[in-house]
């Protein structure tokens, strides 16, 4: 009877259906395999990772989401994976390889529950239940932290620091991330206003790392727009323009018809005029310096050397906009506007060179809301790994702040999350209760690979690790220099609460949604090459 039956298509030519199980393996493999590329760079021993891109450029870098990003990666669940580590950069700016690394083996040890017939949905549900739990744990054995405790603040800097190429000099970039971040958060009720856009973060190749400092100010990558204009100002009055000091070219097109000599001149000379008052505008307002997003006439340059006015045109916007939090100033659209209360005020403008460019400071500020860090360093690899390992720092500093809690890190979090999980588990009946399990395992990736990168036997680290919080060591974790189990709170190891809260709950919700997926439908590419393998299209 069924033969005959025709055949339906419901989708185009060329669409590749992956259903059931076998779907379910090759994105468990997919995320595997993410994970494992990352591995090897967790925590202050990892590897680097050399990326090259496709015009040969180079980035030497152990940041996770530095080589998610890099990677050309094409597999639907790899990508999820991927969007993990950037959501976790997004929202805490650190703890990206922990969320990918958890979330490969959050879902390696779902297979083997798959292997035993476990249903997905009751994984998911476990996994969920066991993911609240784990926040709960975490919470209860974080400490608080608040901005007059300078001593942890540091810590939490430094343990951003560790492990990347600016390791040296910890000491100095830890303390210049501390105070950039202290100059501006913003209290708001019971936590802090932080935008990381308000500490800029400048590298110039040059110096040593050492050599980085924190400006009270900006420093832009501008040098003065005249060559007689003064080369610096104390006591700076600043006006910030976002239009430009010249005179507009109409939008129509318009024909001027000039018939004779002194027509021409009349006509240029009101040009002059329009500019002279621009200037002289800026001028009565009392301003000595002008920095203007757009471009700057080249009379209206002389008119204002002439007065000894500095001035700098097209200047980011985002600098002109940090400099209006750092000097207090009002961004001004139209010049005919301006008042003296617009202007914001510096101690000191200066341009100077570093490196082989000229920068230009603005320093002194009375009490700025947002800052620069100058980051040097030898080679431009150097400056580049400083200001990523930087801004980790920076990031963690705030986030402590913020949420006002920190945790020790080395494993510890990870080992104490496990064992209260598994006591979680035995309150649980059902089969939920091998997915609170399975979770609790998976936490202790984290502890295994920092021993695995640091060289020492992963088995024999969690044992004794497993000891001492058994005996109530809470901060029992990983010493990776001297190859030991020791109190990582001791021994300054300290994190922000929210990197490892947000990393689990990103790596559970990923993996939730990859186990529940049992249906692949890609559509076929148009970019294919039409031609069939045998050649022409209808030459067989
Ligand atoms: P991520 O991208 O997840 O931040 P990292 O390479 O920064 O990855 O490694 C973070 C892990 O390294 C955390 O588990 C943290 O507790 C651990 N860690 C950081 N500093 C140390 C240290 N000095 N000793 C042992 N472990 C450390
Ligand atoms: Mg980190």
């Amino acid at each position: 009877m069924t033969k005959d039956i025709q055949p339906i298509f419901i989708m185009p030519e060329g669409t590749q259906r992956t259903t059931g199980k076998t779907a379910q393996r090759n994105n468990i493999m997919a995320a595997k395999l993410v994970a494992e590329t990352v591995r090897t760079t967790l925590g202050p021993m990892g590897m680097d990772k050399m990326l090259v891109d496709s015009l040969g450029d180079i980035t030497v870098t152990n940041d996770g989401v530095t080589i998610l990003e890099e990677m050309q990666v094409d597999h639907p669940a790899a990508k999820m994976i991927i969007e993990v580590a950037k959501t976790q950069e997004e929202e805490i700016g650190d703890g990206t390889t922990t969320a990918v690394v958890l979330a490969g083996e959050l879902l390696k040890n779902a297979e083997d529950l798959l292997d035993k017939d476990i249903h997905p949905t009751i994984i998911s549900k476990g996994y969920k239940l066991a993911e609240e739990k784990a926040i709960e744990i975490l919470n209860s054995i974080a400490k608080n932290v608040t901005e007059n405790d300078a001593e942890t603040l540091k810590k939490v800097a430094v343990t951003a620091l560790i492990g990347k190429g600016a390791e040296a000099a910890k000491e100095i970039l830890a303390n210049a991330a501390v105070e950039a971040v202290k100059k501006v958060i913003e209290p708001n009720g019971s936590s802090f206003d932080f935008n990381k856009d308000n500490i800029k973060i400048e590298k110039k190749v040059g110096a040593s790392v050492e050599e980085t400092k924190l400006i009270d100010g900006i420093a832009l990558e501008k040098e003065v727009v005249h060559s007689s204009m003064p080369k610096k100002i104390e006591s700076a009055k600043i006006v910030l323009l976002d239009c430009a000091i010249e005179i507009k070219s109409t939008e129509i097109d318009a024909k001027i018809e000039i018939r004779d000599p002194a027509q021409m001149q009349a006509f240029l000379q009101q040009e002059e005029n329009m500019l002279k008052d621009m200037v002289d505008k800026i001028i009565a307002s009392g301003a000595n310096i002008v920095f203007c997003q757009k471009g700057i006439d080249d009379l209206a340059q002389h008119f204002l050397a002439k007065q000894n006015i500095m001035a700098f045109r097209r200047v980011k916007k985002s600098d002109i906009e940090a400099l209006a939090r750092a000097i207090n100033a009002k961004i001004i659209t139209r010049i005919s506007d301006i008042t003296e209360k617009d202007l914001g005020e510096a101690g000191r403008v200066e341009e100077r060179k570093i490196g082989d460019e000229n920068m230009t400071f603005v320093t002194g500020c009375k009490n700025p809301k947002a800052v620069t860090i100058l980051v040097r360093g030898g080679t431009e690899h150097v400056v580049d790994e400083a200001k990523r390992a930087l801004t980790d720092a920076v990031g963690d500093v705030a986030v402590a702040l913020k949420s006002g809690k920190v945790v020790a890190g080395a494993g510890a979090p990870e080992i104490e999350v496990a064992r209260n999980l598994r006591k979680f588990a035995d309150t649980l009946s059902g089969r939920e209760q091998f997915a609170v399990i399975a979770f609790a395992n998976a936490m202790e990736i984290i502890p295994r690979t920092l021993a695995e990168n640091a060289g020492l036997d992963p088995i024999d680290m969690l044992t004794e690790l497993k000891a001492a919080h058994e005996k109530n060591q809470v901060w029992a974790g990983i010493n990776v220099f001297e190859k030991k189990v020791a109190d990582a709170w001791l021994n300054g190891v300290v994190e922000p609460l929210s990197i490892k809260t947000q990393a689990i709950s990103s790596a559970s919700e990923v993996s939730r949604m990859i186990l529940r997926i049992d249906d692949i439908i890609a559509g076929g590419k148009r970019e294919d090459s039409p031609m069939p393998p045998q050649g022409m299209p209808g030459m067989y």
